[in-house]
């Protein structure tokens, strides 16, 4: 894969913000109480930081960060958590805040660990996602836009912990 400095864009910096800006207003309509966002690290820290700033009214937030054993480019289904949340979820309106689902082992494991801790409501939203290379029938609530199957980085996504800064979603396989 090469490293380029300036990646080709496969969604603009507007296009996000404004889709960023329509699954905020569906989400406060959907938990019109308030809501705990639980981010994953890393990929997920831009989405989220622009997401909860485009919803009104009550926001907690807590982060976790998990480790999938990726294998070069893809995920290889074995997940451990390495860091876990701060606070309990009991009864709490909980959304997951994610910055892609492609095979969807990495999501599932996260729901079925968050939703033993007996949220009232466990729901997640996306930035991305590749249904093409779907190996498990995840729920997702809330997707930002749905790709092909590429290597994507910017936005908070990474290769090898470069690119997270591009105020964009770029395509390195070009
Ligand atoms: P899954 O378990 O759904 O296969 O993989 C989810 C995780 O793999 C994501 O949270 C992300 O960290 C990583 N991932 C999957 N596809 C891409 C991609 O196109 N670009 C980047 N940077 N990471 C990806």
């Amino acid at each position: 894969m090469s490293v380029s400095p300036r990646p080709e864009v496969m969604i603009s910096t507007e296009d996000i913000q404004a889709r960023v800006a329509e699954l905020a207003r569906e989400i406060r309509r959907d938990y019109p109480d308030g809501l705990h966002i639980i981010a994953v690290l890393k990929g997920a820290f831009i989405f989220m930081s622009d997401l909860v700033r485009q919803i009104e009214g009550n926001v907690s937030l807590d982060f976790m960060a998990l480790s999938s054993y990726a294998k070069g480019t893809t995920s290889s289904g074995e997940v451990r958590v390495m860091k876990d949340l701060d606070t309990t979820l009991d009864g709490k309106d909980v959304l997951i805040v994610e910055d892609i689902v492609d095979t969807g082992l990495t999501l599932t494991y996260l729901q079925e660990i968050l939703r033993a801790r007996g949220p009232r409501v466990l729901r997640t939203a996306c930035l991305l996602s590749k249904p093409s290379r779907r190996k498990i029938d995840v729920a997702v609530e809330y997707v930002g836009f749905t790709i092909e199957d590429r290597f994507v980085i910017g936005y908070g996504l990474d290769y090898a912990e470069q690119y997270r800064n591009l105020p964009y979603i770029g395509v390195l396989d070009a």
